[in-house]
């Protein structure tokens, strides 16, 4: 994100092209305003993802045209868009694609002039920028078209179709219902019927939908599939060429639903990582990362740090939680006088980001392998601290008593079903597909995956567990495990989902 990008103001509407669907098409323009503005007010063709980057109290609104009782009608939107900006709010207009791309975002200007309101229009990649990349057609090409027209086939009527070229290529927004007509009129008016034609249904999402045929035959091909709005259709020769240029429905993991259970804020990275490869994350958090009911273990413990000759972290959860405490105390890393061991990589990569070097990692992510990095240690006398989950098991300390360590293990968090969780898992595993896969990350987070969906619910739903121990975790519960990670991480995670898709 740029330095100089400046937020929302008050009292002004911004008409901002959401892209096509895949949330990372948006401009950057377009993010920074999302992220800063008091309302946002969208409809179904900008993709819902993006709202999770507004503010925790912004207003979000849905003016679409789906759910009918929501629906405003364009007068209705026009005078809401004024009247929250009258109210000094910094109003995000959330339009699919870019707002003067068959969006009426030329009329809401129009009414925004009219009420005397500030606006500014930020474009977006239109869906026929976004089909035609995303289904491996470009619009234009050297030796085959020089001329490209975007029309609407929902007034077929209303088009003059002998206006348009013999040899361009056309892209016809809202053209599904009636292309029978619209193709006959076109061939009528001297296209060759053979010209190659696709439509594509949800482009640039990965449950994007492509039919291909000619302008003779594409009518039924579209019926046959069961093809709904909202799709483009795209005419002309350039769309031969998709056959040598899809990449995206190539994609390792295209089309595939991934249900992610690791705690929000946790997930970015690793939805962003799948989306790239094709795959549709749905972000479900089973667990939330919350303080212990008790503080006072670790606040004696951070008062006695130079005591420690060990401070053992078991998860990135452990450092922050351990670290925001410290720094809650007069203390500082100052006060860290043991050396550090940490049970896998993301958790040395936290410390060594503290600049704090970690003098045992083990090979093996668990705490056996810990133990087994520790075996060269003299541990008799040693004094240990584990900062950690409140739930956790008992080996490593266990184990460390038992070489003669005097071993302190204090509550830094603890993990609890996040309060929408149900709520949200419900809406999930009743939509029309259930997610193809799910990610487990730990323990808990398959325990609370278990509990809150049920068994029968998940019969059908791929397991891909970060390691043997919430792999055992799921066992117990009686879900089969489809994919296990190793190395115990989430490159671990990635790569086995991939190989359980190339196999499979
Ligand atoms: N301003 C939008 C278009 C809005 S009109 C843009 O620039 O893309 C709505 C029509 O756009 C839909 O009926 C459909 O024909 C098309 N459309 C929008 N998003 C689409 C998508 N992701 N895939 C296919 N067609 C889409």
């Amino acid at each position: 994100m740029s330095a100089a990008a400046q937020a929302a103001e008050k009292g002004k509407v911004y008409l901002v092209g959401a892209g096509p669907g895949d949330p990372d098409l948006i401009t950057w323009r377009g993010l920074e305003l999302i992220r800063s503005a008091d309302v946002i007010l969208y409809d179904n063709l900008a993709s819902p993802s993006l709202l999770s980057h507004a503010r925790p109290d912004a207003e979000t609104l849905y003016v679409g045209k789906k759910r009918a009782l929501h629906q405003l009608s364009q007068q209705q939107i026009n005078e809401l868009l004024a009247a929250k900006a009258r109210q000094g709010l910094a109003v995000v207009r959330l339009k699919g694609g870019d707002p003067y791309v068959f969006g009426r975002g030329g009329e809401e200007a129009e009414a925004l002039i009219a009420a005397g309101v500030e606006f500014e229009v930020v474009p977006g990649v239109s869906s026929a920028l976004g089909a035609a990349a995303y289904a491996g057609v470009p619009l234009t090409h050297r030796s085959r078209t020089s001329a490209v027209t975007f029309v609407t086939g929902h007034e077929a009527d209303a088009i003059d179709w002998q206006r348009l070229g013999h040899t361009e290529t056309l892209v016809i927004f809202m053209g599904l219902t009636a292309f029978d007509a619209i193709a006959d009129r076109l061939i009528a008016a001297g296209r060759a019927p053979h010209t190659p034609a696709m439509a594509v249904r949800w482009a640039t999402r990965p449950c994007q939908q492509t039919v291909v045929g000619r302008l003779d035959d594409l009518g039924a091909k579209i019926e046959a599939a069961g093809l709904r709005p909202p799709a483009l259709i795209v005419v002309g020769e350039v769309v031969a060429l998709r056959e040598k240029l899809d990449w995206y429905e190539r994609l390792p993991l295209f089309g595939r639903r991934i249900l992610i259970t690791r705690p929000a804020g946790q997930a970015a990275d690793f939805a962003a990582r799948l989306r790239r490869l094709g795959a549709e994350p749905i972000e479900a958090p089973t667990i939330e990362i919350r303080p212990p009911d008790d503080w006072a273990p670790l606040d004696a413990a951070i008062a006695a740090l130079g005591d420690y000759d060990w401070l053992i972290f078991t998860s990135r959860n452990g450092v922050d939680r351990f670290l925001e405490r410290l720094d809650a105390s007069p203390r500082d890393l100052r006060a860290v006088r043991g050396k550090i061991a940490a049970i896998g990589p993301a958790t040395a990569q936290r410390l060594e980001q503290l600049h704090l070097k970690v003098d045992v990692l083990p090979d093996d992510f668990v705490a056996e392998g810990l133990l087994a990095a520790l075996d060269a240690e003299d541990l008799r006398g040693q004094r240990i601290l584990i900062p950690r989950a409140l739930q956790a098991r008992e080996t490593l300390p266990a184990e460390l008593a038992a070489r003669g360590a005097l071993v302190d293990v204090v509550p830094a968090y603890q993990t609890v079903e996040p309060p929408d969780a149900a709520e949200r898992l419900q809406a999930i595993f009743e939509g029309e597909d259930k997610p193809d896969w799910a990610v487990c990350t730990s323990s808990s987070t398959v325990r609370n995956l278990a509990k809150l969906v049920g068994p029968e619910r998940l019969a059908g739903v791929r397991l891909c567990s970060i390691g043997p121990i919430t792999s055992q975790t799921a066992r117990e519960l009686g879900l089969p495990v489809a994919a296990e990670a190793n190395p115990y991480t989430m490159e671990g995670v990635l790569e086995a989902l991939l190989q359980a898709v190339r196999t499979s």
